[in-house]
């Protein structure tokens, strides 16, 4: 059975104070491991460590937005993965939207930080989906083709044990525009069933796709309840307590039913 994953994306907000106060909240609420539903954060870097304290002892994860795939070295303003586990982080982001639209991240690049990842010890959670213009054109599923194609690359089923994948169809991210139940279904379906292709299909059963796109509380039952959706990947609605616990109860009454 997979186990529920409710992840915030703090994006570049927060502050400190701000910062510590969202995961005190969180940490309070947090679901006990028997509920079936993990919770993760990722703040800024330069707040991982005090969110990490923070949340020490809770059920919450800590984890980054993005990492440099090289070791160490000369990479100004980079940051390791060695560095990200030294702070605390269990898991991180990897091909964000942001990161591939506004960044101009390559498959290329994403494949070498997911390889990255993977040998120093994080959990990855790699985000795909498709522009507005892509699913118009009908080439959503050619889309999450070739960005699965490319961010896999030469990653065994072994090494992929961990994976998370998050379908964020990028039309949806931040825009109060929802993915319906069905076009999410479509689409975690069809990565399940590329995961299957690509591996194999007891392998693809295990890994957890999450939907990411404009998440609420109204919506949070709806979607994590569709078949291949196994938690939610949130933005603003995870950066006040108020918004992201309601989206965790939903993930914690699904866990249960
Ligand atoms: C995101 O940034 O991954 C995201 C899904 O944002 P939002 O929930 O704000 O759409």
């Amino acid at each position: 059975m997979r186990r529920f994953l409710v992840a915030g994306n703090w994006k570049m907000n927060t502050n400190r104070a701000s910062g510590e106060a969202l995961a005190g909240a969180l940490a309070a609420a947090a679901p006990s491991p028997e509920d079936g539903v993990e919770v993760l954060v990722c703040p800024p870097f330069p707040y991982l460590a005090c969110i990490g304290d923070k949340v020490s002892g809770s059920a919450v994860a800590v984890g980054a937005q993005d990492v440099y795939f090289e070791p160490e070295g000369a990479f100004t303003g980079e940051v390791a993965v060695n560095m990200l586990k030294d702070v605390g982080c269990q898991f991180v982001l990897i091909g964000h939207s942001e990161r591939r639209h506004v960044l101009g991240e390559t498959d290329e690049i994403i494949n070498k930080k997911v390889k990255a990842g993977i040998a120093g010890g994080l959990q990855v959670v790699l985000c795909v989906g498709e522009l507005l213009s892509d699913r118009e054109a009908g080439q959503t599923e050619s889309v999450l083709d070739t960005q699965m194609a490319g961010a896999l690359a030469d990653i065994s089923a072994e090494d992929a044990k961990d994976l998370v994948i998050a379908y964020e169809p990028v039309w949806a991210i931040g825009t109060g525009v929802t993915a319906s139940p069905e076009q999410a279904e479509s689409a975690h379906e069809y990565l399940r069933k590329w995961i299957a292709n690509r591996y194999d299909s007891s392998f693809s059963e295990q890994i957890r796709i999450l939907y990411g796109g404009s998440v609420k509380a109204d919506n949070a039952e709806v979607l994590m309840g569709q078949t291949n959706v196994d938690g939610a990947l949130v933005g603003g609605a995870s950066l006040k307590p108020e918004l992201f616990i309601p989206i965790i109860d939903a993930a914690r009454k699904l866990a249960s039913a």
